[in-house]
């Protein structure tokens, strides 16, 4: 499948990227954004946006950020709400670090059900071997901008500078081991029901997180076709 050719005919609609921390969601977000012309919107980078605002919401998310507890689930679907009323949301948005919660899923699927003209939620599982997660995230290092980076597997072309805006490359405050233990903990917790809640409904593929970045974003390609494909043949997307 040759890549421009899915993408002139394809309406990508509400797409969710489901997976545990590090297991690439915001690499292929990103990806799939510039693939499909629609916006990611990563709760993470929200919230980091709202802490280097000093919002009262960045306030309250600081800390709990910074030691891998969640943010309380109200004030991220408002979060998320106020995003997906933009404009540039109405032919779909990929989803990434949302739904964490059961609640937050109910949230959103009663969100999305209201709104008149939304395709179907399709949701993608990436998963990676915990013990290859705890090397991808403390090699993780990222520029101001998003550009994200791996010292081991994909690191800059200068060490510690971004090499699409030149920007100084950091670490993030949660990337550490002891936050990285607590955020595999919630997400065993709190996240795995979610992933389950979106298995049975069906519309949703496993994608293999270990693959290389270009071969795990063909496979998302691939299975995104799949699956709405498989919607429009049994008419829930009408
Ligand atoms: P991420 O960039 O997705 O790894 O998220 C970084 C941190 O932001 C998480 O460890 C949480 O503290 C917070 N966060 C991001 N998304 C959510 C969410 N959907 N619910 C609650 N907290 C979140």
């Amino acid at each position: 499948m040759g890549n421009g050719e899915m993408d002139s005919s394809f309406a990508p609609g509400p797409i969710l990227l489901l997976g545990a921390p590090g297991v690439g969601k915001g690499t292929q977000a990103k990806r799939l954004m510039s693939a499909f012309n629609i916006p990611q919107i990563s709760t993470g980078d929200l919230l980091r946006e709202h802490r280097r605002n000093h919002t009262e919401l960045g306030k309250t998310a600081e800390d709990l950020m910074i030691r891998g507890e969640l943010v309380p689930d109200e004030l991220v679907n408002e979060m998320v709400a106020s995003r997906l009323n933009e404009q540039d949301c109405k032919g779909g948005f990929i989803l990434d670090g949302f739904p964490r919660t059961l609640a937050q899923s109910a949230w959103l699927d009663d969100f999305l059900e209201r709104r008149a003209g939304m395709l179907p939620v399709v949701a993608l599982n990436v998963s990676v071997q915990e013990g290859e997660l705890l090397r991808r995230i403390t090699g993780r290092r990222i520029c101001t901008q998003g550009h994200i980076y791996n010292i081991y597997s994909q690191p800059p072309r200068q060490a510690g500078v971004c090499d699409v805006d030149d920007l100084p490359l950091d670490q993030r405050s949660d990337d550490s081991e002891a936050a990285f233990e607590q955020r595999m903990k919630l997400f065993y917790e709190q996240t795995a029901p979610v992933i389950a809640h979106y298995r049975a409904l069906g519309r949703f593929s496993e994608i293999d997180g270990a693959l290389a970045v270009e071969a795990v974003t063909q496979r998302i390609r691939e299975q995104l076709l799949v699956l709405r494909h498989a919607a429009e043949a049994t008419g829930v997307d009408r």
